[in-house]
């Protein structure tokens, strides 16, 4: 049976009795759930599932946020066998008609706001009614247990261009993440988790989700990181461990400090992924919560490849160390690997990572080397000591008459200046240079003085041409600067 059920049933059975899930954005949970409670609606969920004719292979799309159904139906699915297919709340009728033409869900669950933008002739169930039948049903469905290759989701990748691809992850990909996960962090079940991050993304299902039931440790699912309701959020439930986005660590760091201290000092870890974490955010977050945020990376397709130490420095600035069984592999142009200190493309292979991308066998083979290891697009270069540190996309790197301009070296200068709040660098065409950096900020700094400073700290070819001043930076759903949004030209 599926080693990631067998995982999960620690704490679903064996801890039957444990307030296990918390629910709730308020400082007052809206409902706490012991593992049992929570076990016997996953089962009448299945069997709701399974009494509206879906079976094993079947996919399942779920388009909701954080709310105990996501949980009952991720559950549900890992149970029937059905390959679940988080949806983004966010996406809209075009990003949906191609994940449906895609995907071939037997159904999508969604909410009466979001039914409407699905393409005419999908099944559309809604997500209150469908917790109704099953909350009538009683007996279980027992059909044979899925095996650890089996297919448990499939995530659309947040690709900023092109058509989104769906990374197939099987049980055994989430069960060898969870594992690693729970070693490499110390996580057991004495912590009490607060998750708010969104469920349709493998920052929030497969890291927080798959640990919290991997641990049986204790969850408290906000629909949402709130900042005006962090405080007391933070403060009613205690958390020891929390996992956020670099925007959340930000928005943390308005806290007054003594809240910030004593937050910090009831909490163990906190943990930052999916965009770089600014060093001056690391710095700042230290002096105020007493903290060091481990920065790790990973990627939907891969699960979580590297990070920094728990025991040991934490290094900011840079993704610190692969994790358990994961190889990597820092290659130039053409596939050789570089010299320590020397920018390329970072490679990974491991249990994690996916096989492939759904019924795309082009893109699957395009993505794995002649060794298995996938090409992760992210450039980095490793330290004497193996710490990585990542540059940024290798699809932004900007090539400037002759020399590889890297966005994320400027757009580290210019966080560093007072009154910008945040930056992104892209390139555009330029006659003669062939690209040229831009450079795009939010904050009440002068251009003339970003420019200065640009110029004292940058060879010349790497200072922006220009400095374009904007209320905000466009983001996605995980705090990610989506540099396609910019007005560029
Ligand atoms: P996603 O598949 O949406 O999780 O996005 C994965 C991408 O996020 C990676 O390929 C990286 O470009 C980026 N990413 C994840 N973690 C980090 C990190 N700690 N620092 C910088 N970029 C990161």
């Amino acid at each position: 049976m599926s080693g990631l059920l067998e995982v999960f049933a620690r704490s679903l059975r064996d801890a039957a009795d444990v307030p296990g899930l918390e629910l709730g954005g308020e400082a007052e949970p809206a409902a706490t759930l012991s593992f049992g409670q929570l076990q016997t609606r996953a089962r009448r969920m299945a069997g709701a599932l399974a009494g509206r004719g879906l079976r094993a292979g079947d996919r399942l799309a779920l388009q909701l946020g954080n709310r105990l159904e996501t949980i009952e139906l991720f559950l549900a699915g890992l149970r029937l066998g059905l390959v679940l297919v988080p949806v983004n709340v966010l996406y809209r009728e075009r990003e949906l008609a191609h994940l449906v033409t895609d995907a071939e869900p037997a159904a999508v669950v969604t909410t009466p706001d979001l039914a409407p933008l699905l393409p005419s002739g999908t099944v559309a169930w809604d997500v209150g009614a469908l917790a109704a039948e099953a909350a009538r049903r009683v007996p279980e469905p027992s059909p044979p247990l899925p095996g650890d290759a089996a297919p448990a989701l499939i995530v659309y990748t947040s690709g900023t261009t092109g058509r989104a691809k769906g990374a197939v992850l099987s049980h055994g990909n989430l069960e060898a993440n969870a594992r690693t996960l729970l070693r490499a962090w110390r996580i057991t079940d004495r912590d009490r988790y607060l998750g708010v991050l969104p469920l349709f993304h493998v920052h929030g299902l497969a890291n927080g989700v798959c640990c919290w039931l991997a641990s049986g440790c204790r969850l408290r699912l906000a629909p949402r990181f709130e900042h005006e309701r962090a405080l007391a959020l933070f403060e009613a439930f205690r958390p020891t461990l929390f996992f956020g986005v670099p925007t959340v660590y930000v928005r943390l760091l308005e806290l007054p400090e003594d809240a910030a201290r004593s937050i910090g000092a009831r909490a163990r870890l906190f943990v930052s992924g999916s965009a770089p974490l600014p060093a001056h955010v690391f710095e700042a977050f230290r002096r105020r919560f007493g903290h060091e945020v481990l920065e790790r990376y990973g990627m939907t397709e891969t699960l979580m490849t590297v990070g920094n130490p728990y025991d040991g420095e934490r290094r900011p600035g840079t993704v610190g160390l692969p994790l358990a069984a994961v190889e990597v592999r820092v290659v130039d142009a053409e596939g050789r690997d570089v010299r320590d200190g020397t920018t390329g493309e970072l490679r990974v292979r491991g249990p994690a990572v996916f096989a492939g991308y759904w019924r795309r066998p082009d893109a699957t083979a395009a993505a794995f080397d002649a060794a298995g290891f996938f090409r992760t697009g992210d450039l980095a270069s490793r330290g004497k000591d193996g710490y990585l540190t990542l540059h940024g996309r290798a699809s932004e790197l900007i090539l400037c008459g002759g020399f590889n301009v890297y966005p994320r070296e400027i757009e580290e200068v210019l966080l560093e200046q007072p009154g910008v709040r945040e930056a992104a660098v892209v390139g555009v065409p330029d006659e003669r240079r062939g690209e040229r950096p831009l450079a795009f900020y939010a904050g009440e700094a002068a251009a003339a003085d970003l420019e200065a400073a640009c110029r004292r700290q940058l060879a010349s070819f790497k200072v922006p041409t220009a400095f374009v001043r904007v209320e905000a930076l466009p983001r996605n759903a995980l705090g990610k600067v989506t540099k396609s949004r910019l007005p560029v030209g």
